[in-house]
């Protein structure tokens, strides 16, 4: 075989539901020199990435760390060490991403309830409370940021109900940290997860998570061992949160990464990363508007950092996005499960909610669109944008 040649690879724009650009700080950080995973400055660097993660999800709990892994890895961290055979767990399906969360619950032996809602719908509190009241679960899952359709759920009043039904709440998070607010203590969330490569603008390769006491208290009351030795939080916590114990050789890299990303979300401040990512989203939704391009999640109820549109009538979805690649280097993305063909998934995401993201996604947009014959009025979309922003 012959050796391939040096790597060489076009850079794109990511603007598609993750992983989205890395942000250049972080970058650079990650060309640092390795130093061991119990060198006394390692120990330092993981506690104030511990620190600032507790900062980005508001929260005081103690057992928070990056699971090294992606956002699966978040996801079977904090279901896997809740659920025990037998156990009652509610899933709230509404997308892809929740299919999984019953998928894993299913495999660790719970007694599974799915409730439903149309893709891109979301949950309305008093359908949650009908369930929590009539199943008395011990925990109950949902998504924050329903990736594949772009419906955000809110949160607020959950936890609280879950609490009067003595339920823990888990939430996933992977594409809503660093993007839209995650209130983790006030809104009584016991475990959350997220990841890297989307709000914290780092690559793919950790994935955040952090239990509430009522959720430490229920895994430390376990009558079975967690199936899996390395998601087990009683093991790995040792070496995140105690003694420094060794479990497993922490990504180095991975963690200059993620504390550089924590650094640069906190020195922004988060209500002034919402209102950026809210900012970019109106100006996009304006210009998709003005283009005809409809959302597909509710109105009311859509991610600023994700926008799900449906595919306008007259565009061939695989080639388009294969022109938009090819022809512009942006990437967005196509759709999943039952939204495949149908919805086009453009990210702005972290980093790359910015208007010249906007802008040359809606001027690309136009000229794919006009490429493949769809009516569009030429023009229109990156006009509106501007307007948006212009405040008009
Ligand atoms: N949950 C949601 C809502 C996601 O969007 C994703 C990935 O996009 C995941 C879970 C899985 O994360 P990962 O692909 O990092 O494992």
């Amino acid at each position: 075989m012959t050796i391939p040649g040096q790597l060489n690879v076009s850079p794109r724009l990511l603007l598609g539901p993750g992983p989205s650009d890395v942000h250049p700080r972080v970058l650079t950080v990650m060309a640092t020199p390795l130093i061991g995973h119990f060198d006394p400055q390692f120990l330092v660097l993981m506690g104030e990435t511990q620190e600032m993660l507790r900062q980005a999800l508001f929260t005081k709990n103690s057992l928070t760390f990056p699971v090294s892994g992606t956002g699966m890895s978040g996801m079977e961290t904090c279901l896997m060490n809740l659920i025990e055979p037998g156990d009652k767990v509610v899933v709230c399906l509404n997308g892809f991403f929740s299919l999984r969360m019953a998928d894993i619950a299913g495999r660790n032996g719970a007694q599974l309830t799915t409730i439903e809602s149309p893709w891109g719908q979301i949950f309305e509190l008093d359908r949650l409370r009908e369930v929590l009241t009539k199943v008395k679960p011990k925990v109950l899952a949902i998504v924050q940021a329903e990736t594949s359709t772009g419906a955000w759920q809110p949160l607020e009043g959950l936890g609280k109900l879950c609490h009067e039904n003595d339920t823990l709440l888990v939430v996933d998070a992977v594409t809503s940290l660093g993007c839209v607010p995650v209130h983790m203590d006030a809104w009584e969330i016991d475990a959350i997860y997220s990841c890297t490569q989307k709000g914290l603008s780092c690559p793919p390769g950790l994935a955040p998570v952090s239990f509430s006491q009522r959720a430490v208290d229920a895994i430390n009351r376990r009558k079975t061992k967690v199936p899996s030795w390395y998601l087990d939080r009683t093991l790995v916590q040792r070496y995140w949160t105690e003694d420094r114990f060794y479990h497993h050789t922490a990504p180095i890299t991975m963690t200059y990464a993620i504390r550089e990303g924590l650094r640069i979300v906190l020195e922004e401040g988060l209500q002034a990363r919402w209102d950026r990512h809210m900012v970019n989203h109106r100006a996009l939704k304006a210009g998709l508007t003005a283009l005809g391009i409809e959302y597909s999640a509710a109105e009311g109820h859509q991610l600023p950092q994700l926008n799900a549109v449906k595919v306008p009538a007259g565009a061939d979805d695989v080639p388009f996005r294969k022109m938009l690649l090819t022809e512009f280097g942006i990437e967005i993305g196509g759709g999943l499960g039952d939204f495949k063909g149908k919805v086009w998934r453009i990210g702005l995401i972290g980093h790359n909610s910015r208007p010249s993201s906007v802008l040359l996604v809606l001027a690309a947009l136009e000229k794919c669109l006009l490429s493949q014959s769809v009516k569009i009025p030429a023009g229109a979309g990156v006009a509106a944008a501007e307007r948006a922003y212009a405040g008009k």
